[in-house]
């Protein structure tokens, strides 16, 4: 299934609950914008290479529209048009005042040199300046991207409009970042793993958990649950998977990992593929790497009674609805995942005021958007008697329908 048609078939669950018109529906569907510019970059002194870039505003009824960049050779409008979707039910979800935007280019950020990267980012901020900004859309970083080429995107967009570091989130924590941003999803992932296993009236010691991905979010998740005292069993990237069954010592894991810029190697475990660690017997699975990797194909294998998307759309519609049939509870990426854009949205307030709050303020405001989201969320699932995710998008599709209603647009 195609990427914005997945995210709209979990939309429809929702808006059946919602009772909502076919209209509306629609309306809440369509892109507010979508630009698609050619990105002209001379990589060498006799050629000019043509790439596509993207950025899809979806929807702005609850505030300036919100979402990254992604810099990968699979970017495509679809793609990008359904992240964008994701983005306006993930700030509802929180509550942030956002809507939800997404971008990209098609392109693999691996092949350029930092120079020829930068080029790319500038050209590429030449084409939209345009269409973002501190009250309008504001891009942050996605696969493919980070605090450098935030840097590069907010130096080129001031040059046309001015000083306002507001303009894009992610930024170095020296120039204008916030601090906390870059632990953030992988911390507010393990919130809100802790905060469902304690629903389930379950304890952190003697949880099993396997992380596929150890990336940002993956790795910063993996260190926050080990040092909540869970046992983590497994972990991989795309290199491969590592597994002891009395649990992996996560913090040495990061080190190699930083030390080798991947896990490849990694001695003191067993090694396993990423379809194996899929269906381990674990309590909890987290998938922190891509999207579609729990699958019509492979969602019946899945033994793990809890899986928390940390990854953006890990598991496909027809997956959900086995999981689901199978009493495989799935706290969905909306809220799994909002802990990075929460504090995207504490970096741009810092922004617009020109104040920079310290790392426990940070961690403890996160802590609660968080804890607020999830208890509506869980409240909302246990009185509708629907799944995590439907109950998540009542929440967020409600919350912008009374936005577009309050704004006199419905
Ligand atoms: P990252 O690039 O830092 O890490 C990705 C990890 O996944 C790496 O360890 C990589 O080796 C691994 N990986 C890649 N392809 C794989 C494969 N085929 N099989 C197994 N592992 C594979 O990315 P990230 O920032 O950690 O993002 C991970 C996911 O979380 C993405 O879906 C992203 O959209 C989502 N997400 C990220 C953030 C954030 O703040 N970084 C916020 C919300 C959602």
């Amino acid at each position: 299934m195609k990427a914005f048609e997945a995210t709209r078939v979990f939309f429809e669950e929702a808006a059946d609950q919602l009772n909502l018109p076919n209209d509306v529906r629609q309306l809440m569907l369509t892109p507010k914008r979508e630009v698609q510019v050619q990105v002209p970059v001379s990589l060498d002194d006799n050629q000019i290479t043509t790439f596509i870039g993207y950025r899809v505003q979806h929807d702005n009824s609850r505030g300036p529209m919100k979402g990254g960049l992604r810099f990968h050779p699979a970017v495509d409008l679809d793609e990008v048009r359904a992240l964008a979707s994701l983005m306006t039910w993930k700030t509802a979800v929180v509550d942030l005042p956002y809507g939800g935007a997404k971008g990209g280019i098609t392109v693999d950020p691996a092949s350029l040199t930092p120079k020829q990267l930068e080029m790319l980012t500038r050209v590429f901020v030449d084409q939209i300046h345009d269409v973002f900004g501190p009250r309008t859309d504001i891009p942050a970083p996605d696969m493919g991207t980070d605090a450098q080429v935030m840097s590069w995107i907010r130096n080129q967009w001031e040059k046309y409009h001015g000083f306002n570091p507001a303009c894009v989130t992610g930024k170095p924590v020296e120039h204008y970042g916030a601090t906390g941003r870059e632990e953030a999803t992988g911390r507010g992932v393990g919130i809100l793993t802790l905060k469902l296993i304690g629903r389930l009236g379950r304890k952190p010691a003697g949880t099993r958990v396997a992380i596929q991905g150890f990336g940002n979010v993956g790795s910063h998740a993996a260190k926050y649950l080990s040092d909540a005292d869970m046992t983590i069993v497994a972990i991989s990237d795309v290199s491969g998977a590592h597994y002891r069954s009395d649990g992996l010592d996560v913090h040495d894991c990061w080190r190699y990992s930083m030390t080798h810029s991947s896990l490849e190697g990694y001695q003191n475990s067993d090694a396993i593929s990423n379809d194996e660690l899929l269906s381990l017997d674990v309590d909890l699975l987290i998938p922190a790497a891509i999207g579609g990797v729990i699958h019509a194909d492979n969602a019946d294998q899945i033994r793990a009674p809890i899986v928390i998307e940390a990854a953006n759309r890990p598991v496909e519609p027809e997956a959900d609805r086995v999981l689901h049939e199978r009493d495989i509870l799935v706290l969905p990426d909306i809220l799994a995942n909002a802990g990075g854009v929460t504090v995207s949205y504490f970096e741009w307030a810092q922004n617009l005021q020109l104040y920079k709050w310290n790392l426990n303020r940070v961690r403890q405001e996160l802590d609660h958007v968080l804890s607020e989201a999830f208890e509506t969320v869980w409240q909302r699932a246990n009185e509708s008697r629907t799944s995590l995710r439907t109950a998540a998008y009542m929440v967020a599709v409600e919350r912008v329908h009374d936005a577009k209603r309050l704004s006199g647009l419905l």
